[in-house]
């Protein structure tokens, strides 16, 4: 499979984008207890069922998407409407995200270190209920270090992997956040810059190489394994990795339960001197604590203006200051454009002078309408996700925190 040919557009993107490998700090390890118990157990009882002909891969395919489990990447849509989706156009190769590019979130990292006989027995539950051969997981350049332990369980399994062209792939050297998208890791994965595809033809229909394609992320495939051996996970309820750090005493991957009031996950992390979060990442947004009183889930959050996304918590103390991390995180979204479409690449900067000029300036209605109308113009003309969610930073920050317009 001709996989992960040369590289070389660095240049292509704006001067001061080469910031290295992604800084992977020392918090991952506060174990996701269900990951645990499974490895502990032994793993891979789930594949050695479906090889042993204890259940069949229709059986096993039922179980999977009558589960309820959600992309984990960031969107949250059901796994059962992706798949039902590519399943008629009979998917050939099957793409694992592995980029993980979303600052400050590290639970695929901590997967892929720690269970990495996990992750991949879920790709190869996916391969075989989907009738794909070829798989291949792209991994984050900054997480080098999980691919021999990776190799090394496709090598010592080999019977349990037998007929499957599992590859292992390493991303772009310059850690991308666009290249995450999962149409710009197809163009990756093909020679191409790592640039978003427009859709249709979405991926399920023409995507590697022009293949119907399968694009699910580490964490959705990690859970596999363990909802077919402990179906009561997914009882009438989601689990859920987090990364939740920042001003907090015990930074860590968490595992929760979607739906969990906030307050509750966020004292895990022990995080006693609370100001304001950040939900969802970089592209999420900012609540101040007064808000945080309120279920873990995007139906709750909905209505302050944020959502689960890539499941990354950032807690914020009393001495940070809301307006500096908003325009921080909007100054982020200009450099990462990749500057393909324009509402991206000249919205991205212009959001990012109002933001940098808001301490100084103040804040009139024409403002607030110009800021609606770009923030729209994004969300709705956009080719990919990072266009669509650069706006929510100031559009949160505005709603919770900004001050009032004066005229
Ligand atoms: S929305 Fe932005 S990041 Fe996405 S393809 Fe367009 S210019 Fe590139």
């Amino acid at each position: 499979m001709p996989f992960n040919q040369p590289y070389g557009v660095r240049s292509f993107y704006a001067p001061g984008h080469d910031q290295g490998p992604k800084a992977v700090p020392a918090i991952v390890g506060r174990g996701p207890s269900s990951f645990a118990a499974y490895a502990a157990a032994g793993g891979f009882r789930a594949l050695q069922r479906l090889q042993n002909g204890e259940t069949t891969p229709v059986a096993v395919l039922k179980q999977i998407l009558a589960s309820g489990l959600r992309g984990c990447g960031g969107s949250h849509l059901p796994l059962v409407k992706k798949w039902e989706a590519a399943i008629p156009h009979k998917p050939r190769y099957l793409v694992v995200n592995g980029m993980e590019g979303e600052p400050d979130t590290f639970k695929d990292y901590l997967l892929l270190r720690d269970y990495p006989q996990i992750v991949l027995e879920g790709i190869a539950l996916a391969c075989r209920v989907l009738h794909i051969r070829e798989a291949c997981l792209v991994l984050n350049s900054a997480y080098g270090e999980c691919r021999a332990a990776l190799q090394a369980v496709l090598n010592e399994n080999a019977a349990l992997f037998d007929g499957l062209d599992i590859q292992l792939v390493d991303g772009p050297e310059v850690d991308l956040y666009v290249a995450g998208e999962e149409s710009a890791l197809l163009n990756y994965l093909e020679g191409q810059r790592a640039e978003p595809r427009l859709k249709p033809p979405f991926p399920h229909e023409q995507g590697l190489w022009g293949k119907p394609t399968i694009i699910n992320n580490v964490e959705t495939l990690s859970w596999l394994p363990l909802l077919l051996v402990r179906p009561e996970l997914f009882a009438g309820r989601h689990p859920k990795l987090v990364t939740l750090l920042g001003d907090v005493a015990e930074p860590g991957i968490y595992e929760i339960t979607l739906g969990e009031p906030l307050p509750e996950i966020l004292q895990r992390a022990r995080a006693d001197d609370l100001s304001f979060v950040e939900i969802g990442g970089i592209s999420g947004g900012l609540i101040p604590a007064t808000l945080t009183n309120v279920d873990y889930d995007d139906e709750a959050l909905a209505p302050l203006g944020v959502q689960v996304g890539s499941g990354t918590l950032r807690v914020f103390n009393t001495s940070r200051d809301p307006l500096a991390e908003m325009a921080a995180a909007i100054a982020f979204f200009k450099t990462e454009s990749c500057g393909r479409c324009t509402p991206c690449r000249v919205g991205t900067q212009e959001l990012a002078k109002f933001a940098a000029a808001l301490r100084d300036t103040p804040l009139s209605n024409t403002d607030l309408n110009w800021v609606h109308s770009v923030a729209h113009t994004l969300q709705q003309t956009s080719t990919c996700g990072l266009g669509r969610a650069a706006p929510a930073p100031l559009l949160t920050w505005l709603h919770h925190f900004g001050k009032k317009p004066h005229d």
